[in-house]
């Protein structure tokens, strides 16, 4: 079920606090957002434009769609300003190869972006096909606008006067605009955002639906590390490299309100929504975040953007994951849950084969690693009977500032979700499908528990700890398994 706020309530989350104005940087609505005359979930139309829309090649329904590449739009002009003007009134012009940038901020303010679209530049180009040259001796361009004073621009003539009225950004197919933010990764990220957008326009000739076009510009514009290395699309490792980000920590107060939206409610995010919620971008953000790094389900998703002008886009989604929709929708919401900075999507991959069960005075030994996720004991558990649980082994659990030693009671120096760090704890995923996946209820296990399970399922043990800090963990538990009491009905 989806519950959704619609006041912003202010407070703090792991030291991050958002002020009740970070509304997200406020795209366009649909028709808005996706100039080029698309408007999926069926979006109002969008208002008369003063300059005609960039025309685009005709839509093809048919299922042997042409590829990507014939079916880009033509490459918009970059507008032409009086530059002498401009620098007259403090808007300065920076330019590299893909970004031509006009400015008032001062230097060197924001003179970084061009080197920084630079290197996300084949990052666009290998996720969604370099955007087909005019002329292969220019490089793809984009014009873009930051600007600290909105109203200079408009009276520079910089900002159509058709453009709707935007919180943070806003992009059009070949140009977009920025406003300046408080911090310099918050400003770059926004550049970044309506960048892939235009990218996408002059690619694939559309953006698909809100959650796939907002999604996938909140994913690439997510960007950490040093010039030259930077690394875009992952989970950052820490809010430091994000300064005003707080995408993670929208998920994380929603989930904490009980909040949570399913794979398929982001899917069915209507443009409309990121008009005035902020989490729409955070949730777009996490589903594909999520498909883009999974390695079940990232192969395909690097191939959806081929539909992004189909008007089924999300039937044709859901029919690509047609086989393992269920343990999706199910590792999305565990994802969610467990969603924090560092989040590593390998280590955290469920693996979701059925367990088989044991009987009465059988016995199983199981291995549980300390830097991973949930891991399946492969043991089928039957609700009403009981089984015991010992476990045996020491392990680290971090090795800065200095190396933890735990057992499997764990340390109550520090409590994660609610447990001592390097408890272990167990999960079970039910054999009947639930809209809530099971998972999240975490039995506590620590050195030796009986459990007597709520439901039949397969078991799942692991070591208690921060989800984003698992790869400094070493070691393993031993954990024997044996069933004391008969399952009912035997
Ligand atoms: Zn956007």
């Amino acid at each position: 079920m989806l519950f959704r706020r619609w006041f912003w309530v202010f407070f703090s989350v792991a030291g991050i606090g958002l002020p009740a104005c970070d509304r997200g940087h406020g795209e366009p609505s649909a028709t808005q957002s996706n100039a080029l005359g698309r408007a999926p979930q069926a979006e109002p139309a969008s208002p008369p434009r003063a300059d005609p829309p960039p025309r685009e090649a005709p839509l093809s329904h048919a299922s042997n769609a042409p590829s990507p590449r014939s079916l880009a739009a033509p490459r918009p002009s970059l507008p032409q300003y009086d530059e002498a003007a401009l620098r007259e009134r403090g808007i300065r012009k920076v330019s590299g190869r893909h970004l031509v940038l006009y400015t008032d901020l001062p230097v060197p303010v924001a003179d970084g972006a061009p080197r920084l679209l630079d290197q996300l530049y084949p990052v666009l180009a290998d996720r969604f096909g370099a955007p087909t040259p005019h002329d292969k001796d220019a490089p793809w361009r984009v014009a873009g606008h930051v600007m600290a004073d909105r109203e200079l621009f408009r009276e520079m003539g910089l900002l159509p006067g058709d453009l709707p009225d935007f919180p943070a950004g806003i992009s059009r197919p070949g140009v977009f605009w920025v406003l300046d933010q408080e911090t310099d990764y918050y400003r770059d990220h926004l550049l970044l955002h309506e960048v892939t957008h235009c990218f996408m326009d002059s690619s694939l000739g559309g953006r698909g639906p809100a959650w796939f076009a907002e999604g996938n510009a909140e994913l690439l514009a997510t960007h950490f590390g040093s010039d030259g290395q930077m690394q875009f699309g992952r989970v950052p490792p820490s809010p430091d490299e994000v300064e005003r980000w707080g995408r993670i920590e929208m998920v994380q107060r929603d989930v904490a309100n009980g909040q949570v939206l399913t794979a398929d409610d982001v899917m069915s995010l209507a443009y409309s929504r990121f008009d005035d919620d902020a989490t729409a971008y955070a949730w777009s953000w996490a589903l594909c975040a999520f498909l883009d790094a999974h390695p079940r389900y990232l192969a395909r998703f690097r191939q959806l953007h081929r539909w992004v002008r189909e008007p089924d886009f999300n039937e044709r989604t859901r029919t690509v994951y047609a086989e393992d929709w269920a343990e999706l929708a199910e590792e999305f919401q565990l994802f969610a849950a467990n969603l924090t900075y560092g989040y590593e999507f390998e280590r955290c991959a469920v693996d979701f084969r059925p367990g088989t069960s044991i009987s009465k005075g059988e016995r199983r030994e199981v291995v549980v690693a300390s830097d991973r996720g949930w891991q399946n004991t492969g043991l089928h558990v039957e609700a009403e009977a009981r089984y015991t649980l010992a476990a045996s082994g020491r392990f680290s659990i971090a090795d800065e500032p200095r190396v933890w030693h735990s057992e499997a009671g764990g340390l109550s120096y520090r409590y994660v979700q609610g447990r001592p760090i390097g408890r272990l704890v167990a999960s079970i995923h039910g054999d009947q499908p639930a809209g809530r996946s099971s998972m999240l209820d975490v039995i506590d296990v620590g050195p030796s528990s009986t459990l007597t399970p709520e439901r039949d399922g397969t078991l799942y043990l692991r070591i208690n700890d921060d989800w984003g800090q698992l790869s400094d963990n070493r070691g393993e538990v031993r954990v024997r398994i044996e069933q004391v009491a008969a399952e009912r009905g035997r």
